[in-house]
């Protein structure tokens, strides 16, 4: 069966888009660590991030560093911290989280559960800083 995340690439179930280009996708988390929190993801379905060959692996990287840099122009934040767990889905993804502290990107805490419209404006407002983007 397909995974959730293929399933939001294939637009069967709604995400809060930031960017994608024809091998990569990049959306918010729904339940944030930090507001701003993003997941970057290969379309192609795999799990271990770490199966994926060396040239898409790098790509994705790549994708992930530009949304990175969208993230930082829009959040307040000292960087944005880099985190790959996968426990819960397993289809391969890049945690992008702004953060000003290490407990910022403390997966083990309550997550937040923003409303649609919190979602809608953080998410308008990474799009506006990443060039080239949707
Ligand atoms: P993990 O697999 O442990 O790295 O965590 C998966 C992440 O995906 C969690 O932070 C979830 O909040 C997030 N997540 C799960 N389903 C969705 C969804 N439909 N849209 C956006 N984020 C999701």
């Amino acid at each position: 069966m397909a995974s959730v995340f293929s399933r939001i690439v294939a637009g069967e179930i709604p995400s809060y888009k930031i960017a994608e280009d024809e091998f990569h996708f990049a959306f918010l988390d729904i339940n944030p660590v930090a507001n701003g929190h993003v997941l970057v993801i290969p379309k192609k379905e795999i799990d271990n991030i770490f199966d994926i060959e060396d040239q898409e692996f790098q790509s994705l990287w790549i994708f992930a560093k530009n949304i990175a840099k969208g993230i930082q122009k829009s959040i307040p934040c000292l960087k944005v911290g880099i985190s790959v767990i996968g426990l819960e889905v397993p289809h391969a993804h890049i945690h992008l989280v702004p953060i000003n502290s290490i407990g910022d990107i403390n997966f083990s805490k309550t997550k937040l559960t923003p409303s649609k419209e919190e979602l809608e404006k953080v998410q308008k407002l990474i799009i506006s800083n990443i060039p080239g983007t949707i």
